[in-house]
């Protein structure tokens, strides 16, 4: 089966800093990677250039057939323009640590305002999806809130919904339970485990180490830019080949 999201040989550097060093990945449709490493590892970076928030100096990635950023014809690379990325990046949805909600609009205002802007979808059409959209996180009654109003869970489900507003080909989340309180991680863990279930395809930056041995197909563990081991989470978790897997591993739990 054909990879939905594809990494070759990625490389990402800052300055001297050489941040992703090579890396190669690849998720097929419906399938959910966890992605476990250090602090500074290169996680966020990886998550970031798969949307093409960084851009990567060697390698490629591709989503869904399109290769990000760029226009193949025939062995040259042509940087696509700012409108073309924007449209490629309507297929990823992110989910980051700190919600990055609009304060400035109610909930129903922010799930509305991409699929009204990018995808120019006419607004009876946009309040169906999400009315659907906050039903399926539990906030069906915060439609008018405003952000400030809610809990950290309730607003992280809200950035969930949103993400999902665009209809993306794959979710990125990056560290989505960290910045909550220890009593409301269970709630958006549960929303993701329902997206899991429901076929999403899914890329998480956790350190949940229960959602990834319940709910990962695929778990990945990265140490200074490199892919160390990948595999079930039946052989990560349990049963790492590497060192540094099991060093991190045994921290975590
Ligand atoms: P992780 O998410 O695994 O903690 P990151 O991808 O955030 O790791 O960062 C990897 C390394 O790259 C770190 O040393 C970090 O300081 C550095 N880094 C990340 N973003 C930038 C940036 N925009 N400019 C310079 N250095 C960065
Ligand atoms: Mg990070």
């Amino acid at each position: 089966m054909t990879a939905m999201v594809e990494l070759i040989g990625v490389h990402k550097s800052f300055g001297s800093l050489h941040v992703l060093r090579g890396v190669d990945l690849r998720v097929r449709q419906g399938e959910v990677t966890v992605v476990l490493g250090p602090s500074g590892s290169g996680k966020s970076t990886l998550l970031r250039t798969i949307n093409h928030l960084e851009k990567v100096e060697r390698g490629t990635v591709t989503v869904d057939g399109d290769l990000l950023g760029y226009r193949r014809a025939g062995d040259r690379l042509h940087e696509l323009r700012e409108r073309e990325v924007l449209r490629q990046r309507t297929k990823i949805g992110f989910v980051f640590q700190s919600f990055n909600l609009f304060p400035h609009l109610t909930v129903r205002q922010n799930l509305s305002e991409a699929p009204r802007s990018a995808q120019r979808r006419p607004r009876a059409e946009v309040d169906v999806v999400v009315a659907r959209l906050l039903d399926r996180v539990g906030l069906a009654d915060k439609a008018d809130a405003y952000p400030h109003t809610l809990s950290g869970g309730q607003q992280q489900r809200v950035a969930i919904a949103r993400a999902l507003a665009l209809e993306p080909k794959v979710v990125l989340f990056d560290e989505p339970t960290s910045a909550l309180d220890p009593e409301l991680v269970g709630e958006v863990l549960e929303v993701m485990k329902d997206l899991a279930v429901s076929g999403t395809t899914m890329i998480v930056v956790t350190h949940e180490i229960g959602f990834a041995r319940e709910v990962a197909d695929t778990v990945v563990f990265m140490d200074a830019g490199r892919i160390v081991e990948q595999g079930p989470p039946s052989q990560v978790l349990d049963a790492p080949e590497h060192e540094r897997t099991r060093a991190f591993i045994s921290k975590v739990l």
